[in-house]
């Protein structure tokens, strides 16, 4: 994988409706992205896999769907507001800020710009720490502001509920409360996608349980989470790996962290951190709100703090990994063929129906009829805007898994073209069979 295949994935993004930058016609806003048609079905499927997964089939863990603006107290208790920073340097060649942990070093020591690669030196042009939060105003006059800020992660979310959830549900432990959505940073990156945005999607499940067991259901969650990608998303096991912190990197409270990575085109990069935070965020914010969060277990009659193991995924970052891991290219009669060899579930569509001649209305009629019969069972898609070999080339770019074309003999045979996407073999079957043959092949009903 290169940064060359990085640019094919952002266009491909672009070009077919999975990704586009955030408000374009005006110019476009850094880091910011929306996900078009495609796009929107493809996160869709992520999320519902994991809250399928773990709030309903799960006995354990129930779901939340928490609030982005939330009240300043909140990050004082889970330190956001005190050491939630980078420090950044501005370039004094091309004027434009970067982090500094983020720049390479030059053999005299200086930062490199990773735009203009001037050499800079940070004792003159001094790093300054800004804070990733998003504030706002949510009072009415501006001249009287009261400010919250807009969540930088949904576990907070989680925390200032565990004793609503705790009350009203009357659960035991162990038990995870599950949330995914919007988080806001203010990150300063280039050229990364939808790996580092300023507005982005989380998944995350704060696990509470006895302190005694945090360390066995800290190891049982990285097995989980690591056979999530590789069995429910389809990332192939070679893409990932594991890298457990090192001590020196872990947060003071932390007790332990995990990364699952992934190879992204930029190398190994965090998809996912599973983390056993100890009792620190249920402590801290009992201590700022002063309400007792504690647990009492009716089995060993003690009151105590529970310790949270957090597996915390982006949903985006899920997205990229599953765009990076099926994008294939190969050579085709002389030209380059771009498939995306999406897991059935994973693709948009399970067939496209294609009239062979757009201007037959007898093959268009037929196409149609089959096109409205099969949505009923699965998704599908009708396209009949170009010539075939295009319409196969559109299809592949996107994943669809196969195409069922409607020709002049389909007519009088009551037989249609079935192209398999990743094979690209062709074979007759029967009209009557197509909905059948896509529910065996792809293994979904
Ligand atoms: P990184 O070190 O890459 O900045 P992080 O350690 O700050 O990530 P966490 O705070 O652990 O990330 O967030 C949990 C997950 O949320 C990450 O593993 C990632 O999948 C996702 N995530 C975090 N920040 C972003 C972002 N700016 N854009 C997209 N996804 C993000």
């Amino acid at each position: 994988m290169n940064e060359d295949k990085l640019t094919k994935i952002v266009s491909l993004c672009c070009r077919r409706g999975f990704v586009f930058q955030g408000s374009e016609i005006y110019g476009g806003l850094s880091s910011v992205w929306d996900y078009g048609p495609l796009g929107a079905q493809l996160k869709k499927k992520i999320k519902d896999l994991w809250w399928e997964t773990y709030v309903e089939k799960r006995d354990d863990i129930l779901g939340l769907d928490s609030s982005i603006i939330m009240h300043a107290d909140v990050f004082a208790a889970s330190g956001h507001l005190e050491g939630f920073s980078d420090a950044l340097v501005d370039c004094p060649g091309c004027k434009k800020r970067f982090r500094v942990d983020h720049m390479e070093k030059s053999k005299n020591g200086f930062h490199i710009c990773p735009n203009c690669q001037t050499e800079i030196n940070i004792s003159v042009n001094k790093p300054r720490n800004f804070n990733l939060m998003f504030k706002t105003n949510i009072s009415a006059t501006e001249d009287n502001p009261n400010y919250a800020y807009l969540r930088p992660e949904t576990a907070q979310g989680i925390f200032v509920n565990f004793a609503n959830v705790l009350n009203t549900m009357h659960r035991k432990l162990p038990l995870g409360i599950a949330q995914i959505g919007k988080a806001f940073r203010n990150e300063v990156t280039t050229g990364s996608f939808i790996f580092r945005m300023k507005e982005f999607e989380q998944m995350e499940i704060e696990y509470f349980v006895p302190p005694e067991e945090a360390e066995q259901r800290y190891q049982e969650w990285i097995d989980e989470r690591f056979d999530f990608y590789v069995n429910k998303i389809g990332l192939s096991k070679n893409s990932l790996k594991l890298r457990p912190h090192d001590k020196d990197e872990l947060a003071h409270y932390a007790k332990g962290c995990t990364d699952i990575e992934f190879n992204f085109p930029f190398g190994w990069s965090e998809l996912e951190g599973i983390a056993n935070r100890g009792d620190f965020d249920l402590k801290e914010h009992s201590r700022i709100s002063k309400k007792d969060l504690s647990y009492f277990d009716s089995k060993t009659n003690k009151r105590y703090l529970p310790y949270v193991i957090e597996p915390s995924a982006g949903v985006d970052r899920t997205f990229f990994a599953v765009l990076c891991d099926s994008y294939h290219e190969e050579e085709v009669n002389g030209k380059t063929r771009v498939v995306l060899k999406l897991k059935p579930h994973m693709a948009t569509y399970r067939a496209a129906v294609l009239p062979l001649l757009k201007n037959n209305s007898e093959v268009v009629n037929l196409a149609k009829n089959l096109f409205c019969d099969i949505k009923k069972r699965m998704p599908v898609v009708y396209n009949d805007t170009g010539a075939i070999g295009k319409l196969y080339r559109r299809q592949d770019e996107i994943g669809t898994p196969f195409c069922l074309t409607v020709d002049v003999e389909s007519l009088s045979d009551k037989k249609i073209t079935v192209r398999n996407r990743d094979t690209m073999e062709q074979d007759r079957i029967s009209i009557d069979m197509a909905a059948g043959f896509l529910e065996k092949e792809t293994g979904l009903k």
